[in-house]
């Protein structure tokens, strides 16, 4: 089947749909997206159907239309992913998959039940297990993760032991929620990997994050990391083999984190592009969304291999604004080779709010690293 016959329907239509929709353009794909109003993908998907992506009946609705579905998050009434499955609609990745990974606390399990390198953890199901817990994991600081609704760090929270079993801090979750043995000093490394219904597998160059050590923040990530060939091999095969373990079809974003005695630990896995691969667009032949428009499709795999060393930087909205903005700065910054601006076409910002990306190309990541300097005192964003 050509391209351009097949219909695919996006649950979701934020920056990750809008920059799907957007590698799928010179194939003329068709594009159905499932998103309340005024989304970012909205003015570029073929048919936009309005609606929240809990609402089943809506979730049927875009099914109807759609060869294929896929989602650009793992909030979404997951009862519909498994009914039109069972009734064989392709949904990619699956639902099974998306069951696993939509709970922290199973995705930890899972990792744990096939040897996946993970931190220690503890279960907990309400306030009263709070204590007990806490005193199984090791360490000063634990962390505690609420199970399911979480995203970009909120339902997070780093707990100082002593402090909450002597009652000085309260419990930052009282719903069902992990704890975990905090990694001190951790190197964020970030691992998306490609995999196909033949079972073709890739990866794509690992990325690292760059912290602000004052405001503990990530700064922006560059790729290739800063990594010795060996942990790269490593944490590869480690990425690889737990989505074959989930049996995995799509793209995944396997989070890793590196410690001080270069041990690789698996955070999570987000079944879809993620922000740790924007770069990708220009800095790989293939483009991660590329790479789930040709499994969406039943290509084979794109060649991932990077083409120039690469940073990125999130565009956050700024924490003095909220409401209508304009971004400044931008000539200055387009005057200058290999830097790329993606605006997400968000009608209001609020503080920290994602409202686009750039990448920055280099020749090495050094000079990489200074064009991200110049990019970040040159780029603002201020109230109209
Ligand atoms: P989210 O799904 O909201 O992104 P994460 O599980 O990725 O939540 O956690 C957010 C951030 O918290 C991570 O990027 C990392 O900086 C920090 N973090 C989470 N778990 C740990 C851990 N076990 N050890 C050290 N830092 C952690």
């Amino acid at each position: 089947m050509l391209p351009s016959n097949i219909k695919i329907g996006i649950i979701g239509g934020g920056q990750l749909g809008k920059m799907l929709i957007e590698a799928g353009k010179p194939w003329n794909i068709h594009y159905t997206i499932l998103e309340e109003a005024n989304a970012p993908a909205s003015s570029i998907a073929n048919k936009h159907i309005v609606g929240s992506l809990m609402d089943y009946e809506k979730i049927m609705e875009l099914a109807a239309d759609s060869d294929v579905i896929t989602y650009e998050i793992e909030h979404v009434n997951i009862d519909a992913l498994h009914t039109l499955e069972a009734q064989g609609k392709r949904i990619v990745p699956s639902p099974k998959v998306l069951e696993i990974i939509q709970d922290k606390g199973l995705q930890k399990l899972f990792f744990q039940h096939h040897h996946i390198p993970t931190t220690d953890f503890e279960l907990l199901e309400n306030e009263e297990e709070w204590s007990e817990k806490l005193l199984k994991v090791k360490g000063e600081t634990v962390v505690a993760k609420l199970r399911k609704g979480g995203y970009d760090g909120k339902g997070v929270a780093l707990v100082n032991k002593k402090e909450m079993l002597a009652h000085i801090r309260s419990i930052p979750f009282t719903e069902p929620s992990v704890l975990e043995e905090f990694v001190e000093g951790a190197i964020e490394l970030a691992v998306i990997v490609s995999r196909n219904e033949s079972g073709e597998i890739n990866t794509f160059p690992i990325a690292e994050m760059e912290f602000d050590p004052q405001a503990n923040l990530v700064e922006f990530l560059y790729s290739p990391a800063n990594i010795s060939a060996e942990i790269e091999e490593k944490a590869k095969r480690i990425a690889m083999d737990a989505i074959i373990k989930l049996q995995g079809v799509g793209i995944f974003a396997v989070e890793m984190f590196l410690d001080k005695e270069n041990n690789l630990w698996v955070n999570e896995i987000a079944p879809r592009p993620h922000n740790s691969g924007h770069h990708t667009i220009e800095a790989c032949y293939t483009s991660q969304y590329e790479q789930l428009n040709r499994i969406l499709l039943g290509m084979p795999l794109g060649n991932t291999s990077l083409i120039k060393p690469a940073a990125m930087i999130n565009l956050l909205g700024a924490t003095d604004v909220s409401g209508a903005y304009k971004i400044t700065g931008l000539e200055k910054i387009l005057a200058t080779e290999g830097v790329f601006i993606h605006l997400y076409n968000k009608a209001e910002t609020k503080p920290k709010r994602k409202m686009g990306h750039i990448t920055i190309l280099g020749t090495t990541l050094e000079e990489v690293k200074e064009k991200v300097l110049m990019v970040k005192n040159t780029i603002s964003m201020k109230a109209v």
